[in-house]
């Protein structure tokens, strides 16, 4: 009896697909003194990041996580507090990490020259000295589809904040990852969160004001029920309300999927 109940219980675990880590959580101001967005991915074949806001190389710090060895960064979009990391994580690939294997970074189209860019304001001189590894730019447009990336596809979807924003859709073998980046409530957010494992979305404040182009918890309350997602957690608050009945990871957390 003990080993058929033990056999069922194994055949009925899952082996983790995706491990989750958020190495920052807060919003542009960095209120409630969390880091600025970066979430952090591991899955079989691919390591990599999702935004790497300002604070991203603190906390990946503080947490163990070595940023030399990913494999891909994506872009939800160009903002400073979901980018202006980058520069850091090159110049510790760089130095620290010795790296000279490629780095795949993926930004929403438009966006091709901004790693170059960001490198040559933050640190001149190791963009003109030149970094020992090739970076590879790739874009991502809603009109795409879903891309294949090593066993992964990613798929963009079109959310609607002040500068365009792609919301990520990451899918491994049936496991599904969906990342909104910044927007205000918008349809896209059906089709990028449709049977997602787990969804992190933005929710930026308690309410809803029409000049904030992101998503209140009043908003939330509403939409959430109509969501087909597994799991759903919170990201980018300000820290000034509760989220219940919504979850919030803090700095350093980490979920596993499935
Ligand atoms: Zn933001
Ligand atoms: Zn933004």
């Amino acid at each position: 009896m003990y080993h058929s109940r033990m056999n069922s219980a194994l055949s009925h675990a899952s082996p983790t697909i995706f491990t989750v880590r958020f190495l920052g959580t807060g919003n542009a101001f960095a209120q409630g003194g969390k880091g600025y967005q970066a979430i952090h991915v591991t899955s079989p074949e691919l390591t990599f990041l999702v935004d790497c806001g300002p604070t991203v190389q603190l906390i990946a710090n503080q947490q163990g996580i070595d940023l030399s060895t990913l494999d891909a960064i994506f872009f939800t979009h160009v903002h400073g507090d979901h980018a202006f990391g980058l520069p850091f994580i090159l110049l510790q690939m760089q130095f620290l990490g010795l790296r000279t294997r490629p780095l795949t970074i993926v930004v929403p189209t438009g966006h091709e020259e901004f790693p170059d860019q960001a490198l040559k304001l933050a640190f001149p001189d190791v963009h003109r000295m030149g970094l020992d590894f090739p970076i590879e730019i790739r874009t991502l447009d809603p009109a795409d589809g879903p891309v294949a990336f090593s066993n992964l596809t990613v798929q963009a979807f079109p959310m609607v904040h002040s500068v365009p924003v792609n919301g990520l859709k990451f899918d491994c073998g049936g496991v599904v990852l969906a990342i909104s980046g910044d927007t205000t409530l918008c349809e896209s957010i059906f089709d990028l969160s449709h049977a997602a494992d787990l969804l992190i979305l933005e929710c930026s404040s308690k309410d809803h004001s029409p000049e904030t182009p992101h998503i209140s918890h009043e908003e939330l309350l509403q939409l959430a029920p109509k969501l087909n997602v597994k799991r759903l957690v919170v990201v980018h608050t300000d820290g000034l309300f509760d989220p219940d009945p919504f979850y919030a990871p803090r700095d350093g957390e980490v979920l596993q999927l499935p």
